[in-house]
């Protein structure tokens, strides 16, 4: 059966031996605490919990109400972008807006996101990696899925609103768009935005980049039969659904943002008036390929190439919606997280973003994973903090539930992979309560990090300089695992393995206890 070919692959993965039973033996290195076998082990630091509890309860007090959640999600922003990351000016596309938040709230340089869209978006809103949601990679317009992995998925949105929330996502969704599987189908009371990515609704009409499609009518009908989406979409929870632009032209796609940016804007006036708390996931379109800025930004960045202008129009959105929240008297009540869904897209370069790292979207190393992460809430995180120990975008999911006063609707069924961060976010000097990232390729596991060191069971190669998607494969690894002290080595180019490291085996223990997490909770398959 699949699914135990699956588990068994993970166990593999660890190298050893099958996992005799279910069973947590934590190495020397590890320090964090598991307090029930369906929950990520973590690292437990009372006092500060106390100090950002204290801090919370001190703000409810003064506002009556739960404080509103807002996370900014830009698609495929390498972590060079922004200026407050190394990129900015100094690379052709300026974003004071990004810094500002930055340089005013807490910068975390080791934030983690899974390889591609869909698998962080979907993990995100579940607080569980892809492998277990059956989400392991984007679905494509054509692709027959066996089951939806949202029927038996238990998301953000929908224990918020039973919490009490308005719950909205503005932008890109990319988890599915049949009935069922669209934002509005599983938990968010609204979405205004596009089902697809850019380049998935812009193709049909882009004859420069797609000839072969646009100027072949008879292809065009058989993308049609595909089900790929080109409309902006309204729905309501309750199943209302209206198409409210069609995108039938590089114009019309080039303002997509600027739409869902009113949207957020207007819909964040409104909210604020309203009686409930909110959570509002505006994610944009933008800059994932193909880039085409919006007139207002054309040439707008120093470099004038078209990824350029959409990183400095995003960042002027971002700085626009952070407004609307100070305009409609909110901001002092709301945590702002600004990141990026996975790693820039070098396949598509030059219309791609910029990361330090080896690899990029869709690799296991940490180009593909390493993302720009910043917390910003005025009055709450203290500002000016920076901080590389580990986030990983999962730990939104339970952070925002503890925000949300609903922690206790963390799901105990089934295995929860993301950590609550908020004592890490909230306290002056909050230290992580997460101790080890896991890095999964698709049905793959692929490494750990843990403090600075990162291992490697398995290896992701390009056979194409920069084509980290559309040319590569995995690689199991041979005697010794490769193993990186990103410290020393942030692109992983020299192993440590068992030459310089004491921690080798140490390291395989902690990814077979992570492996042994699959035994009691499989994998789910959904024929991706
Ligand atoms: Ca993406």
């Amino acid at each position: 059966m699949r699914m135990k070919a699956l588990a068994a692959l993970a166990l593999q993965a660890a190298v050893f031996a099958a996992v005799p039973s279910f069973c947590f033996a934590q190495s020397v290195l590890s320090k964090a605490v598991r307090t029930s076998e369906s929950m990520e082990p973590a690292l437990v630091f009372p006092d500060q919990l106390k100090e950002a509890q204290k801090k919370l309860d001190d703000l409810q007090a003064k506002t009556g109400r739960k404080p509103n959640i807002v996370w900014l999600i830009v698609d495929d922003m390498g972590y060079g972008d922004p200026g407050a990351f190394g990129g900015g000016e100094a690379i052709g596309a300026a974003t004071p807006n990004m810094d500002r938040l930055a340089l005013e709230g807490l910068k975390l340089t080791s934030t983690y996101s899974q390889t591609t869209c869909t698998p962080t978006r979907s993990a995100i809103l579940t607080g569980r990696l892809p492998v277990r949601t059956g989400l392991t990679r984007p679905i494509l317009a054509g692709d027959n899925i066996t089951k939806n992995p949202w029927a038996d998925e238990i998301s953000l949105p929908a224990l918020l609103g039973q919490s009490g929330y308005a719950t909205v996502l503005s932008g890109k969704w990319h988890v599915g768009e049949d009935v069922g599987m669209r934002p509005h189908d599983i938990g968010f009371d609204e979405f205004y935005g596009f089902y697809e990515a850019e380049k998935e609704v812009s193709q049909s009409v882009d004859k420069r980049r797609y000839p072969d499609l646009v100027l072949n009518p008879e292809r065009l009908a058989m993308l049609a039969k595909t089900g790929s989406s080109n409309q902006l979409i309204h729905g309501f929870k309750g199943g209302e659904t209206t198409a409210v632009e069609t995108i039938d032209s590089l114009e019309k796609m080039a303002e997509g943002d600027r739409l869902l940016k009113e949207f957020s804007v207007k819909k964040i006036a409104d909210l604020a008036k309203g009686d409930k708390p909110f959570f509002l996931e505006h994610c944009f379109m933008k800059v994932h390929a193909d880039n085409f800025a919006s007139k207002e930004f054309e040439g707008k960045s120093s470099s004038k190439f078209p990824y350029k202008d959409d990183v400095v129009e995003v960042d002027a959105y971002i700085g626009q919606i952070v407004d609307a929240l100070d305009k409609a008297g909110v901001l002092d009540n709301t945590f702002i997280f600004v990141t990026s869904d996975n790693g820039p897209q070098m396949d598509s370069w030059p219309d791609s973003g910029y990361t330090p790292f080896r690899g990029a979207k869709a690799s296991a190393w940490e180009g593909g994973i390493r993302v720009p992460g910043i917390a910003y809430w005025r009055g709450m995180i203290k500002p000016g903090r920076q901080s590389d120990q580990l986030f990983d975008l999962m730990d939104l999911f339970n952070t925002s539930l503890h925000l949300a006063g609903a922690a206790g609707k963390i799901p105990t069924d089934r295995y929860i992979d993301g950590i609550d961060q908020t004592s890490f976010l909230v306290a002056d000097n909050g230290l992580s309560n997460r101790e080890k990232v896991y890095v999964w390729s698709g049905k793959d596991l692929m490494a750990m990090r843990m403090y600075e060191l990162k291992i490697h069971v398995k290896v992701v190669e390009t056979k194409a300089q920069w084509l980290d998607i559309d040319m590569t494969t995995v690689s199991d690894v041979g005697l010794a695992p490769w193993l990186f002290n990103l410290y020393i080595d942030p692109k992983e180019q020299y192993p440590v393995g068992h030459r310089m490291s004491a921690f080798l085996a140490s390291m395989l223990a902690e990814l077979k206890e992570h492996a042994a997490t699959f035994k009691k909770y499989p994998p789910k398959d959904i024929g991706l």
